[in-house]
């Protein structure tokens, strides 16, 4: 089984001190196979990223656009997303050839505005798994399997305990970065599986952002790591950990 963290921010996200060392490292140590890391409006952090990734990991090329309807992510990208209007964000990610995701759907999206169902009916994939996020509700699940969307997962990690703690699972061998990218399209992934982190976790990134743009003097900063833990005890006993999530990808 190979799992994959589709949502992390690195220094080059303002909210975050990770170094992509720091991410390298912390991958391999909570056995990610592959991780994207989804920078706010830059792929700088990911290009940095994707260059130390041993050949063992598939080092997907991200970035997250902050639009007025909500967050959305690209995956698989080679250049810059120059446009913030929504629906030219999606349009640009697919000239790219990338995949465009609702990020963490269940915080922060825009869903009453009536453009949302536009995003909707133009979106590739739904992020349904965020642990920055609530976990979906059964209802919510059905609402979003109507959709017939691709569903991923990913841990919004900008802490370096956080990277692993939500993965979409693969259970075919994936080799390099295009296989996974047709894999996640033709929907073959085997599942989603995440738990939610600690909500202090959301303030240090608040604290790191207004440090970062003049108003604090001082970092909270730890290299604590719980996902390895986490990722055996989901590995030995899928379905149930205890606190754990886990959702087919039919759903
Ligand atoms: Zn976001
Ligand atoms: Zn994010």
């Amino acid at each position: 089984m190979m799992s994959f963290d589709f949502h992390v921010h690195s220094v080059y996200s303002l909210d975050s001190l990770m170094h992509p060392k720091t991410i390298v490292k912390i991958a391999k140590k909570v056995m990610l196979n592959g991780l994207a890391v989804t920078d706010h409006s830059t792929i700088k952090g990911a290009l940095a990223v994707s260059k130390l990734t041993p050949s063992s990991m598939i080092a997907i090329v991200g970035c997250e656009i902050n639009t007025a309807l909500g967050h959305v992510t690209g995956l698989f990208l080679n250049e810059e997303i120059r446009t913030r209007n929504p629906l030219d964000v999606l349009d640009e990610i697919r000239g790219q050839g990338g995949v465009s995701v609702i990020a963490h759907v269940f915080k922060g999206s825009n869903i009453k505005n009536e453009k949302f169902k536009e995003i909707l009916t133009k979106i590739d994939a739904i992020e349904i798994l965020s642990s920055r996020a609530p976990m979906p509700s059964a209802e919510a699940i059905k609402g979003l399997k109507a959709l017939n969307k691709i569903s991923l997962a990913g841990s919004d990690a900008h802490l370096p305990y956080e990277i692993g703690l939500c993965r979409l699972l693969v259970k075919s061998e994936i080799h390099d970065v295009e296989e996974l990218r047709k894999t996640i399209l033709t929907k073959g992934a085997y599942g989603l599986v995440g738990k939610i982190g600690l909500k202090h976790w959301q303030a240090i990134s608040s604290i790191v952002w207004r440090a970062r743009t003049g108003n604090l003097s001082i970092l909270p900063y730890e290299s604590l790591c719980l996902g390895r833990d986490l990722w055996l005890d989901i590995k030995h006993n899928l379905k149930s950990s205890k606190d754990v999530i886990f959702l087919g990808t039919t759903m």
